[in-house]
């Protein structure tokens, strides 16, 4: 069989295979011998390595910034506690900045507060209703948090729609989430009670909506 002439970019990869295999079969000794030189010529060595580096990261740019990202992830996993303590201690000394940076954090993440007022609510409140943490959570989502009577204002109460004082039971079909104002202005009034008070805020705000 006739030998076909390599090109170029086949003669680099058959040699760059050649010195891969190399150094995996004599990896003591190549590792060695660049600890030699290394001692011998330290300042040269860190030149060398410096300008390999730099090739590499060129030549590669998408794999550098991924190990970058990696190292750093590693990092900052290993040091947790000691940044966060960093942190604190740092807010700790400037007021005014910790004070700005988390007027930031609450204009980005509004939603997430709203949301976590909403679960707070639901879970203090399901202390004091008949009903589970759950369907409790079930009335609210019906309602977007938002008061049943109304359909503005944040719910934070749980009323009972026919109230207890009139024979209402403490079960989940009497129950809908309410704001202060209206659950007070409702006070143990039944709905049919309420059409007949249109001077109640409650009954305004019903009928406006
Ligand atoms: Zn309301």
């Amino acid at each position: 069989m006739p030998r076909t002439r390599l090109t170029t970019e086949e003669r680099r990869a058959r040699h760059a295979a050649r010195a891969n295999a190399y150094y995996y079969a004599n990896r003591d000794r190549v590792l060695a011998l660049q600890a030699t030189k290394r001692a011998a010529d330290p300042e040269k060595y860190r030149k060398a390595s410096n300008e390999s580096g730099a090739r590499w990261r060129a030549k590669h740019p998408e794999r550098y910034r991924e190990s970058s990202r990696r190292i750093a992830r590693e990092y900052a996993a290993r040091h947790k506690e000691e940044r966060a303590g960093q942190r604190a201690a740092w807010a700790a000394k400037n007021p005014e900045w910790n004070r700005e940076r988390y007027r930031i954090w609450c204009s980005k993440n509004r939603e997430r507060i709203q949301q976590y007022g909403y679960r707070r609510r639901v879970l203090l409140l399901s202390g004091g209703c008949g009903v589970s943490r759950e369907e409790l959570g079930h009335l609210f989502d019906a309602c977007s948090g938002k008061c049943a009577y109304c359909l503005t204002a944040d719910a934070t109460d749980v009323d009972h729609v026919q109230p207890l004082a009139r024979g209402g039971r403490d079960e989940l079909d009497n129950l809908v989430p309410a704001c202060k104002s209206c659950n007070s202005s409702k006070k143990n009034s039944t709905l049919l009670e309420l059409l007949m008070l249109p001077r109640r805020k409650v009954t305004q705000r019903m009928l406006a909506r």
